[in-house]
């Protein structure tokens, strides 16, 4: 069969996971916590359970949960959103990512992505039969070049994808960049798809710029959000896709025929656990503390931080350390040291390679340790 995605190899995230496995290495690779996710929660879903929560949730999301959502969204963001018609629960934040992008996608059109970008959107494109049109964000700072934008815009423009906090990287967006965006899909019929899932996780006390905070642009968006990412478990899988009633409607369409609905007990137990905002409010600093815990580590060794504002990760660059493309490098650590990170060349489609390696810092402080006691041992 000719396949449609040619050459697409297996995610960087499971090669290296099974690497880190094969060598017995410390897993600062694939962005998961290591620690234990909250037992209140883990009760809720089982008492949702054996109270016989166990069939079919409505097809756009247990209303409850929708509602609730919608009041965490006004008074985080100042949000007016309509739980009945602007919300839909789904399994995971890419799976909303990829929804989104069927529901908007025709043939021939062309999406904007930054890169290095999260490896499920260029896939995600291309099997609409898009065209991704590639913008690297600036190194080493990684902002996003708004004149290049400007430069790239053209009548096939269907959407601008973006990313704050930023995977890979850990950078995040400020008001001028919403602004930027703003300028360019002002007057045109650009859709914005906002990747979300690391909402919470910011740090140094910075303002989440989220696209709910501006109604004109939620109007032509679709935000993506993960509670994998919010309550510590990823292996739910469980997200939600905000937009605007028109838009919503489209991507319910593609949805009812895909995933119908999603796993409900747990979205009876999110509905309840949302009421505890203290859970989302602290996430920032607790995650921040391990960040600075893993940077004081690190300082011991010669590898150099790269700024990391948000999300699990912090980036480091290897620069003068070594001859090696970051992918060798990273292997080799594994193999020799024991340590697994992510090269950010996996998320380049021409492999650019700034001699930079990602680890996920969102791990109990015992793993973190174990990994620089590793680490220290390297030597140029
Ligand atoms: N976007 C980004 C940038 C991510 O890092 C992740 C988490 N891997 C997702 C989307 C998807 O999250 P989920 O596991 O809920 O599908
Ligand atoms: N988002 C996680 C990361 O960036 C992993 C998700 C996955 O393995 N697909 O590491």
């Amino acid at each position: 069969m000719e396949s449609k995605l040619p050459n697409m190899g297996t995610t960087v995230f499971t090669v290296m996971s099974q690497l880190a496995l094969q060598y017995n290495a410390v897993n600062l690779g694939q962005g998961f916590p290591d620690f234990d996710m909250s037992e209140e929660l883990v009760e809720l879903v089982d008492q949702a359970m054996k109270k016989g929560y166990n069939q079919y949730a409505h097809m756009n999301g247990l209303p409850l949960l929708r509602e609730r959502l919608a009041e965490k969204m006004r008074s985080l963001y100042n949000a007016n959103i309509n739980p009945e018609t602007d919300i839909t629960i789904t399994p995971g934040g890419t799976y909303a990512i990829y929804t989104a992008l069927t529901t908007v996608l025709k043939p021939g059109d062309e999406v904007i992505v930054f890169e290095p970008a999260y490896d499920s959107y260029i896939p995600n494109i291309k099997i609409n039969g898009a065209v991704p049109i590639l913008i690297h964000l600036k190194f080493p700072g990684y902002s996003i070049p708004w004149d290049e934008v400007r430069s790239k815009i053209s009548v096939r423009t269907k959407m601008i994808m973006i990313n704050s906090p930023h995977n890979p990287t850990g950078s995040v967006l400020t008001k001028n960049d919403i602004e930027q965006l703003r300028q360019i899909v002002t007057g045109t019929n650009i859709f914005i798809l906002s990747d979300e899932v690391y909402e919470h996780l910011i740090f140094d006390k910075i303002q989440h710029e989220s696209i709910l905070r501006y109604a004109d642009l939620l109007q032509r968006s679709f935000v993506c959000f993960s509670f994998g990412k919010t309550y510590h478990c990823t292996g739910w899988k469980l997200g939600y896709c905000v937009s605007s009633p028109n838009l919503m409607q489209e991507f319910r369409s593609v949805h009812q025929y895909n995933c119908f609905s999603c796993h409900t007990p747990s979205q009876v137990a999110f509905a309840q656990y949302l009421k505890n905002e203290e859970a989302y409010l602290q996430l920032g600093s607790f995650v921040q503390r391990k960040r600075d815990y893993f940077q004081r580590l690190m300082s011991a060794t010669p590898f150099k931080p790269l700024q990391s504002s948000g999300s699990y990760f912090q980036c480091y660059s290897f620069k003068g350390l070594s001859e090696e493309g970051d992918r060798e490098f990273a292997i080799r650590l594994t193999k020799e040291f024991g340590v697994t990170s992510i090269p950010v060349s996996a998320f380049y489609q021409d492999e650019k390679d700034d001699k930079v390696i990602r680890f996920c810092f969102c791990k109990k402080e015992e793993t973190l340790a174990k990994a620089v006691e590793r680490l220290v041992r390297f030597k140029v």
